[in-house]
Protein backbone atom coordinates (compact mmCIF):
# COMPACT_ATOMS: atom_id res chain seq x y z
CA UNK A 1 0.00 0.00 0.00
CA UNK A 2 1.12 3.61 -0.74
CA UNK A 3 1.73 5.69 2.32
CA UNK A 4 0.94 9.49 2.47
CA UNK A 5 4.14 11.62 0.99
CA UNK A 6 6.87 12.23 3.53
CA UNK A 7 6.25 16.51 3.35
CA UNK A 8 2.55 16.10 3.61
CA UNK A 9 2.50 13.97 6.06
CA UNK A 10 5.28 16.76 8.24
CA UNK A 11 2.92 19.32 7.06
CA UNK A 12 -0.02 17.46 8.68
CA UNK A 13 2.01 16.87 12.08
CA UNK A 14 2.56 20.18 12.59
CA UNK A 15 -1.05 21.38 12.19
CA UNK A 16 -2.06 18.40 14.29
CA UNK A 17 0.32 20.02 16.75
CA UNK A 18 -0.77 23.61 16.45
CA UNK A 19 -4.29 22.56 16.74
CA UNK A 20 -3.56 21.03 20.10
CA UNK A 21 -1.24 24.33 21.34
CA UNK A 22 -4.80 26.34 20.50
CA UNK A 23 -7.18 24.64 21.85
CA UNK A 24 -4.76 24.68 25.39
CA UNK A 25 -4.74 28.66 24.60
CA UNK A 26 -8.30 29.09 23.86
CA UNK A 27 -9.18 27.70 27.29
CA UNK A 28 -6.83 29.73 28.70
CA UNK A 29 -8.27 32.75 27.37
CA UNK A 30 -11.44 31.73 28.26
CA UNK A 31 -10.73 31.12 31.79
CA UNK A 32 -9.29 34.18 32.56
CA UNK A 33 -11.51 35.79 30.39
CA UNK A 34 -10.08 37.65 27.67
CA UNK A 35 -11.77 38.05 24.80
CA UNK A 36 -8.74 37.30 21.83
CA UNK A 37 -9.42 38.94 18.50
CA UNK A 38 -7.29 37.92 15.65
CA UNK A 39 -6.13 40.56 12.54
CA UNK A 40 -5.33 39.05 9.19
CA UNK A 41 -4.66 40.77 5.90
CA UNK A 42 -2.07 41.26 3.19
CA UNK A 43 0.50 43.74 3.64
CA UNK A 44 -0.56 46.90 4.19
CA UNK A 45 -4.09 46.56 4.27
CA UNK A 46 -3.59 48.99 7.15
CA UNK A 47 -4.28 46.36 9.87
CA UNK A 48 -1.23 48.31 12.37
CA UNK A 49 -3.39 51.26 11.90
CA UNK A 50 -6.92 49.70 12.82
CA UNK A 51 -5.39 48.12 15.64
CA UNK A 52 -3.45 51.76 16.37
CA UNK A 53 -7.04 53.27 16.87
CA UNK A 54 -8.65 50.60 18.33
CA UNK A 55 -6.41 49.84 21.40
CA UNK A 56 -6.83 53.78 21.60
CA UNK A 57 -10.28 53.91 21.46
CA UNK A 58 -11.30 50.66 23.84
CA UNK A 59 -8.14 51.73 26.42
CA UNK A 60 -10.52 53.96 28.07
CA UNK A 61 -12.94 51.58 29.38
CA UNK A 62 -10.90 48.64 28.67
CA UNK A 63 -8.04 46.87 29.42
CA UNK A 64 -6.37 45.99 26.39
CA UNK A 65 -3.24 44.68 25.64
CA UNK A 66 -1.73 43.29 21.66
CA UNK A 67 0.73 41.06 19.99
CA UNK A 68 2.13 41.94 16.70
CA UNK A 69 3.52 39.51 14.21
CA UNK A 70 6.25 40.85 11.59
CA UNK A 71 8.93 39.06 9.89
CA UNK A 72 11.90 41.19 10.24
CA UNK A 73 11.13 44.81 11.65
CA UNK A 74 9.85 45.94 15.22
CA UNK A 75 8.14 48.59 13.95
CA UNK A 76 4.39 48.18 14.29
CA UNK A 77 5.11 47.19 18.15
CA UNK A 78 7.14 50.69 18.53
CA UNK A 79 4.09 52.40 16.90
CA UNK A 80 1.45 50.40 18.91
CA UNK A 81 3.15 51.38 22.04
CA UNK A 82 2.27 55.26 21.89
CA UNK A 83 -1.25 53.99 22.80
CA UNK A 84 0.21 52.91 26.41
CA UNK A 85 -1.65 49.33 25.78
CA UNK A 86 1.13 46.73 26.57
CA UNK A 87 1.83 45.50 23.20
CA UNK A 88 5.01 42.84 22.27
CA UNK A 89 6.48 42.24 19.10
CA UNK A 90 6.47 38.45 17.78
CA UNK A 91 9.57 38.41 14.74
CA UNK A 92 9.06 35.15 12.94
CA UNK A 93 12.58 35.32 10.54
CA UNK A 94 11.39 33.62 7.88
CA UNK A 95 7.83 32.04 9.04
CA UNK A 96 5.33 33.50 6.91
CA UNK A 97 2.25 33.31 9.22
CA UNK A 98 1.82 32.79 13.23
CA UNK A 99 1.47 29.88 14.95
CA UNK A 100 0.06 28.61 18.20
CA UNK A 101 3.58 28.16 19.84
CA UNK A 102 4.79 31.67 19.05
CA UNK A 103 1.83 33.30 20.66
CA UNK A 104 1.95 31.14 24.11
CA UNK A 105 5.67 32.43 24.14
CA UNK A 106 5.23 36.21 23.87
CA UNK A 107 2.65 35.67 26.37
CA UNK A 108 4.62 34.66 29.12
CA UNK A 109 5.30 36.80 32.22
CA UNK A 110 1.48 38.45 31.28
CA UNK A 111 -1.41 37.93 33.55
CA UNK A 112 -3.95 37.11 31.12
CA UNK A 113 -6.63 37.90 33.92
CA UNK A 114 -6.02 41.54 33.90
CA UNK A 115 -7.01 42.07 30.22
CA UNK A 116 -10.43 42.19 28.78
CA UNK A 117 -9.11 42.29 25.50
CA UNK A 118 -6.24 40.86 23.37
CA UNK A 119 -5.07 41.50 19.82
CA UNK A 120 -3.05 39.45 17.97
CA UNK A 121 -1.74 40.86 14.41
CA UNK A 122 -0.52 38.23 12.09
CA UNK A 123 2.13 38.68 9.34
CA UNK A 124 0.40 40.19 6.23
CA UNK A 125 -0.38 37.41 4.37
CA UNK A 126 -3.61 35.88 3.11
CA UNK A 127 -2.88 32.31 2.44
CA UNK A 128 -1.16 30.26 5.13
CA UNK A 129 -2.62 32.40 8.13
CA UNK A 130 -5.96 30.29 7.06
CA UNK A 131 -4.16 26.96 8.56
CA UNK A 132 -3.44 27.97 11.64
CA UNK A 133 -5.82 28.59 14.54
CA UNK A 134 -4.41 30.57 17.39
CA UNK A 135 -6.82 30.36 20.13
CA UNK A 136 -8.44 33.25 19.28
CA UNK A 137 -12.11 34.32 19.76
CA UNK A 138 -12.61 36.39 16.57
CA UNK A 139 -10.81 36.28 13.74
CA UNK A 140 -11.04 39.70 11.39
CA UNK A 141 -9.90 39.62 7.42
CA UNK A 142 -9.01 43.21 6.50
CA UNK A 143 -9.20 44.15 3.15
CA UNK A 144 -8.18 47.68 1.81
CA UNK A 145 -10.43 49.50 -1.17
CA UNK A 146 -7.22 49.54 -2.69
CA UNK A 147 -6.89 46.00 -3.44
CA UNK A 148 -9.45 45.40 -5.58
CA UNK A 149 -13.08 43.98 -5.08
CA UNK A 150 -12.11 40.44 -6.17
CA UNK A 151 -10.12 39.79 -3.44
CA UNK A 152 -12.39 37.20 -1.49
CA UNK A 153 -12.37 35.29 -4.56
CA UNK A 154 -8.97 34.95 -4.79
CA UNK A 155 -8.27 34.22 -1.20
CA UNK A 156 -11.20 32.04 -0.16
CA UNK A 157 -9.82 29.68 2.31
CA UNK A 158 -9.02 32.98 4.55
CA UNK A 159 -12.32 34.40 4.18
CA UNK A 160 -13.89 31.34 5.47
CA UNK A 161 -11.68 30.96 8.38
CA UNK A 162 -12.54 34.44 9.46
CA UNK A 163 -15.47 35.89 11.07
CA UNK A 164 -15.35 39.53 10.45
CA UNK A 165 -14.56 40.85 7.47
CA UNK A 166 -12.99 44.61 7.64
CA UNK A 167 -12.75 46.72 4.46
CA UNK A 168 -10.43 49.62 4.82
CA UNK A 169 -9.20 52.58 3.77
CA UNK A 170 -13.21 53.41 2.57
CA UNK A 171 -12.08 57.27 2.51
CA UNK A 172 -10.12 56.34 -0.38
CA UNK A 173 -12.89 54.37 -1.92
CA UNK A 174 -14.11 57.06 -4.96
CA UNK A 175 -10.57 57.87 -5.41
CA UNK A 176 -9.55 54.35 -6.46
CA UNK A 177 -13.14 53.58 -7.92
CA UNK A 178 -14.29 50.93 -5.73
CA UNK A 179 -17.22 49.09 -5.91
CA UNK A 180 -18.44 48.53 -2.71
CA UNK A 181 -21.43 46.35 -4.03
CA UNK A 182 -18.77 43.84 -5.71
CA UNK A 183 -17.14 43.91 -2.81
CA UNK A 184 -19.77 42.52 -0.72
CA UNK A 185 -20.64 40.42 -3.65
CA UNK A 186 -17.73 38.74 -3.48
CA UNK A 187 -17.52 38.08 0.08
CA UNK A 188 -21.05 36.98 -0.15
CA UNK A 189 -19.90 34.36 -2.43
CA UNK A 190 -17.54 33.14 -0.87
CA UNK A 191 -19.28 33.18 2.56
CA UNK A 192 -22.77 34.07 2.45
CA UNK A 193 -23.64 35.76 5.59
CA UNK A 194 -20.72 36.97 6.83
CA UNK A 195 -20.64 39.81 8.73
CA UNK A 196 -18.65 42.50 7.31
CA UNK A 197 -17.84 46.62 8.76
CA UNK A 198 -16.72 49.25 6.82
CA UNK A 199 -14.23 51.79 7.82
CA UNK A 200 -11.71 54.77 7.50
CA UNK A 201 -9.21 54.10 10.80
CA UNK A 202 -8.14 57.45 9.47
CA UNK A 203 -11.02 59.52 9.46
CA UNK A 204 -12.57 57.24 12.04
CA UNK A 205 -16.00 56.72 9.65
CA UNK A 206 -16.87 53.18 10.73
CA UNK A 207 -14.98 52.98 13.91
CA UNK A 208 -17.83 53.25 16.00
CA UNK A 209 -19.75 49.95 14.56
CA UNK A 210 -16.80 48.18 14.72
CA UNK A 211 -16.49 48.71 18.51
CA UNK A 212 -20.10 48.31 19.02
CA UNK A 213 -19.72 44.49 17.39
CA UNK A 214 -17.61 44.02 20.67
CA UNK A 215 -19.79 44.80 22.92
CA UNK A 216 -22.07 42.20 23.27
CA UNK A 217 -19.06 39.81 24.19
CA UNK A 218 -18.00 42.48 26.97
CA UNK A 219 -21.52 41.81 28.24
CA UNK A 220 -21.55 38.75 28.54
CA UNK A 221 -18.30 38.44 30.53
CA UNK A 222 -19.72 40.76 32.70
CA UNK A 223 -23.05 38.51 33.35
CA UNK A 224 -20.62 35.59 33.74
CA UNK A 225 -18.09 37.35 36.10
CA UNK A 226 -21.46 38.51 38.20
CA UNK A 227 -22.45 34.78 38.21
CA UNK A 228 -19.57 33.59 39.65
CA UNK A 229 -19.58 36.17 42.73
MG1 LIG B 1 1.39 45.91 10.42
ZN1 LIG C 1 3.17 31.04 6.22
Amino acid sequence: MMGTPRLVEIRQNVLKQNDLLARNLRQRFNDAGVMVISLVSSPGAGKTLFLEKTLAALSSQYRVAALVGDLATENDASRLARTQAPVRQITTGTVCHLEAAMVERALEGWNLSDLDFLFVENVGNLVCPSSYDLGENLRLVLMSVTEGEDKPLKYPTIFNSADIAVITKIDLASAVEFDLQAALCSIESVRPGMHVIEVSAKTGDGMEAWYQTLRPHQIKKREITEQAK
